[in-house]
This record gives structure tokens, sequence and C-alpha cells, in this order.
């Protein structure tokens, strides 16, 4: 075979089965490869003790690397949730957000989370902007949720994953947008990214709960193939159920469609983010491609399976798209879904403070009054309940921030 560099994490059984043939093995050495990467979650070759020494010294003579992405600082909110910085190996990074029992909206382990949250006690209190803190409460979270974890803190949690570093969407409430896109993330590396964080919680997928949503940096339907590739991994491989998933767009409308036919796939959120076109369009520019009628077509296409809900997210922003008329546009919005009207839910979300995003944060009266509409129009809506502010690891918050708070590594 050649010997040019292949990278192995994020290769399929077929590809692992094509390599190890090209090496002259057996094909059950690429069922021990595949399991050792996904499921084992190795992070070199080195641990691959299933293989004899002399194969694994065979495989790096032929350029065969492993190389996990690495976690480069992690943030800990007064919360318990952790902003990871993530490094791949040409020195890119991404971030990736643990949320110890998760957000109220994720709403992708099955059980709908965020009608658990209506009224409970993830509901948003008050929404104003935390500073950052590196005291002694930090300090106590910290040593509670990092490291080997003697005492696991958390019954379930979700991690929030980057598809892209950076994002050219440029959404205007979004300090992700200000990176610009940089790069997509190969289907590895967003697996990699997960793997190495269910490591630092030495996770037992087989007994503990955690849902993925791809809603951290980057537009996952503008790196579609790497995503849906990811997705399949981390079912066939990792061993994550898809029902546990979640995947937002902006609304890249034709990967909309997509989605709906891929027999393996997460649920779907589209970020609606404005009631009426002219909004939107001000607030994200791809509308004007794909405008709210063709957002609501597709959705009313999308194929749901038994008791999937169909979910919209809406930030709301202080004066600008959280008025009474608004909330009464997008009950029109949920209605012209017709059938899958009954299906749809809308997660409201306070908006979270950034540096040089102009906006302010509504307060709690403006949310609840937004919510009320909704709610008494017939239409589920849930507040989700903002998870490490302090640490700028929130919805629409990533871009590397790394002055708000010490970093633990
Ligand atoms: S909200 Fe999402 S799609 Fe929009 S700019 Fe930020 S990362 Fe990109």
């Amino acid at each position: 075979m050649e010997t040019s560099a292949t990278e192995i994490l994020g290769l399929n059984i077929q590809e692992l089965t094509d390599l190890i043939g090209q090496l002259g093995e057996p094909a059950y050495r690429a069922q021990q490869l595949f399991h050792a990467i996904y499921r084992q979650r190795i992070s070199s070759l080195d641990e691959l003790t299933t293989f004899p020494k002399s194969l694994r010294a065979a495989m790096t003579e032929q350029g065969i690397t492993l190389s996990a992405p690495k976690i480069d600082k992690k943030f800990i909110s007064t919360d318990g949730t952790i902003r990871y910085l993530i490094a791949f190996p040409d020195g890119q990074s991404v971030e990736t957000v643990w949320m110890p029992e998760g957000d109220g909206g994720e709403a992708g382990d099955g059980t709908d989370a965020g009608d658990e949250e209506a009224g409970g006690p993830g509901e948003v209190g008050a929404p104003s902007v935390a500073q950052p803190q590196v005291g002694s409460q930090n300090k106590n979270v910290a040593q509670q949720q990092v490291g080997n974890e003697k005492r696991k803190t958390w019954s379930r949690a979700t991690i929030c994953v980057s598809s892209q570093v950076g994002c050219a969407v440029n959404c205007k409430f979004c300090m992700t947008a200000l990176l610009g896109l940089k790069r997509n993330l190969t289907a590895g590396e967003i697996v990699g990214q997960i793997a190495a964080i269910l490591n630092d919680h030495n996770v037992d997928l087989e007994k503990e709960r955690i849902n993925i949503v791809f809603m951290g940096q980057g537009e996952p339907f503008n790196n579609y193939d790497a995503f849906i590739k990811a997705v399949r991994l981390l079912v066939d491989g990792v061993g994550f159920p898809q029902s546990r998933m979640t995947v937002s767009t902006s609304g890249i409308v034709p990967r909309i469609y997509d989605l709906g036919q891929e027999p393996v796939r997460p649920k779907l959120a589209i970020s609606l983010n404005a009631s009426n076109d002219e909004e939107r369009t001000k607030l994200i520019p791809i509308n004007k491609k794909w405008d709210i009628a063709s957002l609501v077509d597709a959705a009313r296409a999308f194929p749901l399976r038994n008791r999937e809900r169909l979910t919209f997210e809406y930030v709301l922003l202080d004066n600008e798209n959280d008025s009474p008329d608004n909330a009464r546009e997008v009950v029109q919005i949920i209605r012209a879904l017709g059938d899958k009207a009954d299906s749809a839910k809308v997660n409201l979300i306070a908006w979270n403070s950034g540096p040089e995003i102009p906006f302010s944060t509504p307060s709690d009266s403006r949310v609840h009054a937004f919510q009320k509409i909704l709610m008494d129009a017939g239409v589920p809506a849930f507040i989700r309940r903002p998870r490490g502010r302090d640490i700028y690891a929130a919805c629409g918050q990533l871009k590397r921030t790394e002055s708000v708070t010490r970093s633990l590594l």
C-alpha cells in the first residue's frame, strides 16, 4: 500500500475493512479496530492492545495514525457547565460544552426534556448577565466535576458539539459569527470531540444518559457530509441512540429535506429567531435565500418518527424580536405547519450577551409574556435555562473567549 498518511479516526467499518485488507490482515481485525476507536474511545495506536505490537508497528510504518483531538483548556461555570477548548493537530480549535443535567431544551433524550422544565426549577430565573467568577464556589464545582471524577455529581448530561471552526452564517446575535469560517471539521474531529469529553468524565454509555446537541460552533448543514457521517459513527460505533441527538440549523433548507431521508439521523431543531422575513433577514442573512415560507414548507415535509417533536428555537432579543406582535406571528408560523403543528414546540432562549454584539437580554417579564401568548394559543413553549453564561459557554457565546475566567489547564 501507499505510505501517505492515513488518519483512522473518522473511518467507518467499510473503510477500515479496506485498510486492513491492504495490510494483508484478516477482516476481523477491522472489527477490533472499529470497536477500539469508537466503543473503547482509545486516543492513540499504543492503546490498541487487541493488536500485536508488530502489527501496530507495521501500521505506523505505513503512515497510519490515530490523532484524537486534545483538551487544550477548560472553563468551569458556577452551575457546573464546562466549556472545553478542543485542539486539533493543525493548530485549529473549537469549543465543546458539557452541561450536567442538560439545559432543559435539548429534547434529545426521547423524553422531551423541555417538557420537564416548563414551570419547574429549570425555568429561567433572572436572565441578567452573569459576571465572570473565579471564586471559591467556582472552585468547588470544579473539584466535583473534573479530573477522574471520584464522585459524579450528575445523573444525566448534554454535550453541545461544534461542526465547524467558526461559522459563515453570520447571525447578528452570535459571537461565533465574529470568527468567520476557518474550516470544516472532519467526521473524525466531530466524533473525537465527543470522545474526549466522554473520557474526561469516565462516561459509561451503557449506564449513563448523555444527549448530544449539534448546536456549538458552526452550521452543521454547511458541513453536511462530515456531520452525518459522524452521526452514523456515534450510533454504530460509540453507542449513542439516535433519539438522544438533536441537530440545530439556521435554515439551510435543502439539507432539511436531505436529513428527512436519512435512515439514521438526529432530531431536528430549526433556529427561527424572528417572526417575519424582514426581521429574520436582518438577524440571519441567509433568510434572503431561504425565507420563512420555504422553512415552513421543509418543516411540513419533514418525516417525524413516532412521538418525535419538531423544535423551533427562538432567541429573544430585548425590544428587537420579543414583542407581543412577534409572539402572535410565531403562532401563525407554527399554525402554517398544518398537520405538523401538533408535533411542534418552541424553545425560548433569553439572549446571552457577548462583547461586540449590539443587543440586550430581555427582562423576565417580557420573556414570560412572550411564552404566555404562545401557550395560550396552544403552542408548547419552553424557556431554556441559560447554562454557563459566566464562562461564555451559553448559546451563541462560543468564540474562544479566554479572558473571562481562569482555565483549569
Ligand atoms: S448561531 Fe449558529 S449558524 Fe448562526 S452564526 Fe452562530 S454558529 Fe453560525
